[in-house]
């Protein structure tokens, strides 16, 4: 039987990496999206026509219904997931924090941070031996900013992947004994649409100076690290954050 992995935000950028990179080792993936059917479909497709097993599903990370169906679609069309990668994420126009509507801040927290609990939660109550389960592995993607505070651009994205630092840390050491472990990658500015989706498409381009390899990333250079992290390659690694992203 093939393991099972949920990546959240799947149908793009570094989530499709993974879930591509996920379904050469073998595991049976479900690709997560929001609205963009069409790359999840293509994500899919290019597992199945080489010869591995996916299922897109639509669900709002904002939305608990949504990821309570996530879940329950992935029970019946995959079976009982072993690693949940907590990987859709979204920024929003560069603003200073004076010009931020509560509206902003509150969508921000829900996608970036609520969605990965209730995730979280819902892959536990799968997983864990407490509950009958055979363990599991979740890996959360934060961010640079969570340690660099990204100022002046958008310190709501940063705060809610400082969120998602500290969530890791707990959840990792509430679990570690029921055969769950729990590790974040931290990405340094990686080339993927969402600089584009927050109005500065450049940004990969912009950065590379203040990056010390003098390059933005690869999504399959996250990928990589999202797979070692969820592998039994990391079996005694938990609470970890993992920083790639080219020496900031
Ligand atoms: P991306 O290219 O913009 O892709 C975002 C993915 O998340 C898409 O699959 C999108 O689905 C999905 N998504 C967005 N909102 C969602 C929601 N409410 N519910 C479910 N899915 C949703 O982003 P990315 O650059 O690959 O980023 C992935 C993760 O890495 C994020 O957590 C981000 O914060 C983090 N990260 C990225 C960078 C970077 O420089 N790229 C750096 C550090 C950290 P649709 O296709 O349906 O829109």
């Amino acid at each position: 039987m093939s393991k099972v992995m949920i990546i959240t935000g799947g149908s793009r950028g570094i989530g499709a990496a993974t879930a591509l990179r996920a379904a050469q080792k073998g595991y049976a993936v479900a690709v997560n999206y929001r609205a963009n059917s069409a790359a999840a479909d293509q994500v899919v497709q290019n597992i199945e026509s080489s010869g591995g097993r996916a299922i897109a599903v639509q669900a709002d990370m904002a939305v608990e219904s949504d990821i309570v169906r996530l879940f329950e679609t992935v029970d019946r069309e995959l079976g009982r997931v072993d690693v949940l990668v907590n990987n859709a994420g979204i920024v929003d126009q560069v603003s200073r924090v004076e010009a931020m509507s509560f509206e902003r801040v509150d969508r921000m927290m829900r996608v970036n941070v609520t969605g990965p609990f209730i995730c979280a939660r819902e892959a536990i109550k799968r997983m864990s031996t407490r509950h009958g389960g055979n363990g599991g592995s979740i890996v959360n993607v934060s961010s640079a900013a969570s340690h660099r505070g990204g100022s002046g651009e958008y310190v709501d994205y940063a705060a809610s992947k400082g969120a998602i630092d500290t969530f890791t840390e707990g959840l990792a050491k509430e679990l570690a004994a029921e055969g769950i472990r729990v590790n974040a990658v931290r990405p340094g500015v990686v080339k993927t649409d969402i600089h584009a989706s927050g109005g500065n498409p450049g940004k990969p381009e912009k950065s590379s100076q203040a990056i010390p390899m003098g390059r933005a990333g690869e999504a399959d250079e996250i990928a990589y690290g999202i797979l070692w992290l969820a592998s039994d390659e990391a079996a005694f690694t938990t609470g970890a954050r993992l920083d790639i992203d080219g020496g900031v």
